[in-house]
């Protein structure tokens, strides 16, 4: 099963995203783009979601060689109401135009209280989680809908095969003077990456994540890269679903980009985000928000009398895992990293000097 066992190497979050910016400076990204799209793949490997970390970037060195992805791609504002914006991305790298676009949001959010954006045909913007930590630095609540378009890789609930991407929603809630409340997770059981995280170290999923090619159960997550193939299951039995559906038509249909409908038949790997940036300070309701939520945070962590704590809050396990790897270095599989490799010679790079920044030659 899987890609064959793989081992693991330690990479310094630093030396890792000097990595990131080699290789992109190398297939042309611009000085600003290269920190951009480091700072975006290191932090999401620096909170534990490596399917969302470097392992991302030889797809999208791949996608900007055929030009399926647009480097240095600025984005275009097509509606501009105000307090609601449509953002054309036209395969721009999501790491650049999620950025700008969820910044015009943001001053958007900040002179008029609220905004609403939709962003279309981005290339892969990764960690939505980013984006909402984007807001809450500017002290904004938000909330993104996310699809996918790319090959379909989860059954709708009830379903048998194929049918959607794993689309995400995330929720930032910022916490004056602590650390933000930020929800982000797939409608899947699992994040693709994390299949493939997964299939690169030859290990199994728990029962329950995945369907074979024939709509059976399987704990291989090849049923995701080798045919025929099998789909991810949604969280939750129809309750994930529902929310899956729901961003097909918010983040795909409403924005005007599209949603999930057939085989892949391109090789970039969209996402559509539907968002919601919301000052709590305009609403005249911070004081009370700020009260509120740490109260609710107290009561709902709250152990029984005589009981150790064992309720944690939405980012707090992202958290813990990035100063476990701001000290230990960010752990990276070995298949990962020789695709790393193969993606920077494809941009010439030579293999040693890839290995040479991260500290491994
Ligand atoms: P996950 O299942 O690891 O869930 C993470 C969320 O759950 C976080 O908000 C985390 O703080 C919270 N959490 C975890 N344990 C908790 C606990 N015990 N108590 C309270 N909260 C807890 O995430 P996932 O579904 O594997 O998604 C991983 C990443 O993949 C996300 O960053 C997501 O945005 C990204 N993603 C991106 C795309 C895309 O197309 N760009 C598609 C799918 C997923």
């Amino acid at each position: 099963m899987g890609a064959g066992k793989a081992g693991e190497c330690r990479i310094e979050n630093e030396a890792l995203r000097t990595v990131v910016r080699r290789i992109f400076a190398a297939a042309g990204s611009s000085e600003r783009e290269c920190g951009l799209v480091a700072e975006h793949l290191v932090e999401a490997n620096l909170r534990g979601h490596d399917s969302h970390g470097v392992g991302m970037l030889p797809a999208y060195i791949a996608n900007a060689l055929t030009g399926e992805c647009r480097l240095n791609a600025a984005p275009t504002v097509v509606t501009d109401l105000g307090a609601l914006m449509v953002v054309e991305a036209d395969r721009g790298l999501g790491q650049t135009i999620a950025h700008d676009a969820v910044a015009m949001a943001v001053a958007k959010a900040k002179t008029q209280g609220a905004c609403i954006m939709a962003l279309r045909n981005s290339h892969h913007i990764g960690r939505i989680g980013h984006w909402s930590e984007q807001c809450v630095r500017a002290g904004l609540v938000s909330i993104h809908f996310v699809n996918v378009i790319s090959t379909p890789a989860v059954a709708p609930f009830g379903g048998r095969g194929a049918r959607v991407g794993t689309n995400p929603i995330s929720i930032g809630l910022p916490r004056p003077g602590r650390d933000p409340f930020v929800v982000d997770f797939a409608t899947s059981r699992l994040a693709v990456g994390k299949v493939r995280v997964a299939y690169n170290k030859g290990v199994d999923l728990p029962e329950g994540v995945l369907l074979d090619g024939a709509g059976e159960p399987t704990t291989d997550p090849a049923a995701l890269f080798e045919e025929p193939l099998g789909a991810l299951r949604t969280f939750g039995e129809h309750k994930g679903w529902a929310l899956s559906f729901a961003c097909d038509l918010l983040a795909g249909a409403l924005a005007g980009g599209a949603t999930q409908k057939g085989p892949k038949n391109r090789d970039a790997i969209i996402n559509n985000m539907f968002s919601i940036v919301v000052s709590p300070e305009a609403m005249g309701t911070s004081a009370a928000y700020a009260r509120e939520i740490e109260a609710y945070a107290e009561w709902v962590t709250a152990p029984p009398a005589g009981r150790e704590p064992s309720v944690l809050l939405p980012g707090e396990p992202e958290r813990a895992t990035r100063a476990d790897r701001l000290a230990n270095k960010v752990p990276v599989d070995t298949n990962t990293w020789e695709q790393i490799l193969a993606a920077g010679e494809s941009v010439g790079v030579a293999r040693a000097e890839t290995g040479r920044i991260a500290g491994l030659a």
